[in-house]
């Protein structure tokens, strides 16, 4: 019998000391997790037993037992679930294979509180034992095999695979308890703890010969019978969460297609919701038997923080994974799901502006990928949807801004950046601002995408202010406008014509503005070219490469700095064009780009202020 040692991966290591050293304070709740685990690996071998029934091997009956030792201080789990090889052993209860883990691990900090709500964001299952155990041995023998394999370790750096005797399939997880840790010895006190916790497994927990709880799925029970705290537990199980579920959504559907749903919404963002592998994860069952919790058809990625149950009668048992796709039946469920999660949104953000609103804030992001992925729904989610703009701190809906905005406004003005600070005192609003003129801040990568796909609401087209060519002339700006040299437009025409010849190819071309008030120069895209935030964007994620396009270079002619670049001109003198680069750069700066030539921008501007001191 060949012993193998390994040391965990490196992120296991450090989510084990965190177990090791106790941060929970309801450590009680390794058990919720490990009962859980042994549901799970009942429920998949029920499915897979569907299609090859040999592997249930006369043993159809699923079932998880308790077995307390008081003598060796050890209680073990033991299911006759689809168990594990020496390689699944190693895989599983030695690595995390969730996305996003790595990212976790670094973001732990050593400091106890904040490690704890990080953790309960992420879930942590298994590891959970090292809570209470100081050693944990896992004997398991997968379905249909012949062999048995013992993983062991105290949760210190490294755990051993050996050969091991196990009469039948399934798996056993005995937990060596720590000092201190005899509570979990009591069988009164365990029971306690499936009741509190897993309550709602369909699978029967046993102890001492005795069932200990209800044992029949949940979603199937009423409404009226299920305790709010049984939903939370059930929904930490099915999302292998911590949090507290947001909204909880239980209905059945009845008519020409059954099925029930028992959705959530989490509270908080789960770690991974922007991780690529992050999929839409909702637990399909067929007639109460677990179909599989990898079925993208029956959710769109935009609603990929749902978390739940769906069990279908319509639906063939003997499902394959080629059949789940563009099934009809699906689809139908599918849509279904949709519209009752909106419609229930809908119905929170009126009757909970505050708790919609930090719902927003954690799934909003998400939410609106599905404007432009599924037109149909785009009315509805342009309703859902909140937005901070330049007229409140707090956030608006776009019902909102169309009645805010001005007589002769035609558009919904938009800036499209990651930083809210930033884009707040972009050069950009300068004109929109002075106008009292509602520019929405989007902040999220997905906006420039929606926003273009989309097009308008309510008839009105949403516009960049980062764009060339905005008419703004039929808007007078309000009185306290900040405008430099007592409002005198200078005639820069000279100026403009000079600026254009120096700059020659780096820009496509240079005008006179409008839109500014307080900046010298900006940067626009021209019109019908692609907005400059998008363009950036789409250049970090290598979706464009090459140079960048180019922008237009705008002067405000009532700034004392064209003013006085205007009238040097007028003089005779040629500082003008040496100073022309120095302005792109800058104008550069204000959109969070980099001079062409940082060294050479640097020298310009040293320059620049060494001639605007008394000499000598
Ligand atoms: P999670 O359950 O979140 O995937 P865990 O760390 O709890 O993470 O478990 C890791 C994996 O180990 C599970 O996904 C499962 O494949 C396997 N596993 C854990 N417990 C059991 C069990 N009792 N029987 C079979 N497989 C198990």
């Amino acid at each position: 019998m060949s012993e193998e040692r390994q040391a965990f991966q490196a992120e296991v290591g450090r989510i084990l000391d965190l177990m090791v050293h106790s941060v929970y304070s309801d450590k009680e709740i390794f058990l919720r997790e490990l009962i859980s685990n042994a549901a799970d690996a009942c429920d998949r071998l029920r499915y897979r037993a569907l299609a090859e029934p040999e592997l249930l091997g006369g043993e159809g009956v699923f079932g998880i037992r308790i077995e307390v030792d008081k003598a060796a201080r050890t209680i073990a789990i033991i299911d006759n679930g689809e168990g594990m090889g020496r390689e699944e052993l190693v895989g599983n209860l030695g690595t995390i294979a969730r996305s996003g883990t790595a990212a976790f691990a670094d973001s732990l900090t050593g400091d106890a509180k904040r490690d704890v709500a990080l953790i309960g964001q992420f879930g942590v299952g298994f590891y959970s034992a090292f809570m209470v155990a100081e050693r944990v041995r896992v004997v398991s023998r997968a379905a249909g095999a012949e062999v048995a394999f013992v993983w062991e370790s105290d949760g210190r750096g490294e755990f051993t695979v050996s050969e091991a005797e196990r009469e039948a399939r399934g798996t056993e997880v005995r937990l060596y308890l720590r000092e201190g840790e005899d509570e979990f010895l009591e069988p009164a006190r365990l029971r306690a703890v499936v009741k509190t916790y897993s309550d709602h497994i369909a699978i029967p927990v046993e102890m001492a010969g005795e069932t200990v709880n209800e044992a029949s799925a949940l979603w199937t029970r009423p409404r009226s019978d299920i305790e709010p705290e049984q939903y939370t537990e059930f929904y930490r199980h099915v999302g292998h969460t911590f949090d507290e579920p947001w909204l909880t959504l239980h209905f059945r559907a009845e008519g020409v297609i059954e099925y029930t749903g028992l959705l959530f919404v989490p509270t908080s963002r789960p770690f991974d919701l922007f991780h690529p592998d992050r999929k839409a994860a909702l637990k399909l069952y067929v007639k109460r038997v677990f179909i599989t919790d990898e079925a993208p058809e029956l959710v769109p990625a935009w609603l990929r923080f749902l978390r739940g149950v769906v069990d279908s009668e319509d639906l063939p048992l003997n499902l394959s994974r080629e059949m789940l796709q563009r099934n009809p039946v699906l689809r139908r469920i599918r849509d279904g799901l949709v519209r009752r999660v909106l419609g229930e949104l809908k119905t929170k953000a009126e009757e909970d502006k505050e708790g919609y609103e930090t719902f927003w804030d954690a799934f909003g992001p998400v939410l609106k990928e599905g404007l432009y992925e599924e037109s149909g729904q785009r009315e509805a989610l342009l309703e859902l949807a909140r937005f901070r703009s330049t007229a409140s701190d707090g956030w608006t809906t776009l019902a909102g801004y169309v009645e805010r905005m001005r007589d002769g406004q035609e558009a919904i003005y938009y800036i499209a950046g990651e930083e809210g600070a930033a884009l707040a005192g972009s050069p950009h609003l300068e004109g929109f601002r002075a106008r009292k003129l509602e520019v929405l801040l989007l902040q999220d990568p997905v906006d420039d995408f929606w926003v273009s796909a989309v097009g308008d609401y309510d008839g009105k087209r949403f516009v960049s202010v980062s764009r060339g060519g905005i008419d703004l002339g039929a808007i007078a700006p309000v009185d306290e406008t900040p405008v430099d040299e007592a409002g005198q437009e200078a005639d820069i025409a000279a100026l403009v014509a000079l600026f254009k010849v120096t700059l020659g190819e780096a820009v496509k071309d240079v005008r006179g503005s409008e839109a500014l008030t307080e900046s010298a120069v900006r940067l626009v895209a021209d019109e019908g070219d692609m907005d400059l935030h998008l363009e950036r964007m789409l250049r970090r994620h290598g979706q464009i490469d090459g140079a960048a396009s180019r922008r237009v270079l705008e002067l405000n002619p009532r700034h004392r700095l064209v003013q006085g670049l205007a009238r040097s001109i007028a003089a005779g003198e040629d500082r003008a064009a040496a100073l022309a680069p120095l302005l792109l750069d800058q104008a550069r700066i204000a959109e969070g780009e980099a001079p062409d030539d940082p060294a050479a921008f640097a020298r310009l501007l040293a320059d620049a202020l060494a001639d605007s001191l008394p000499a000598g």
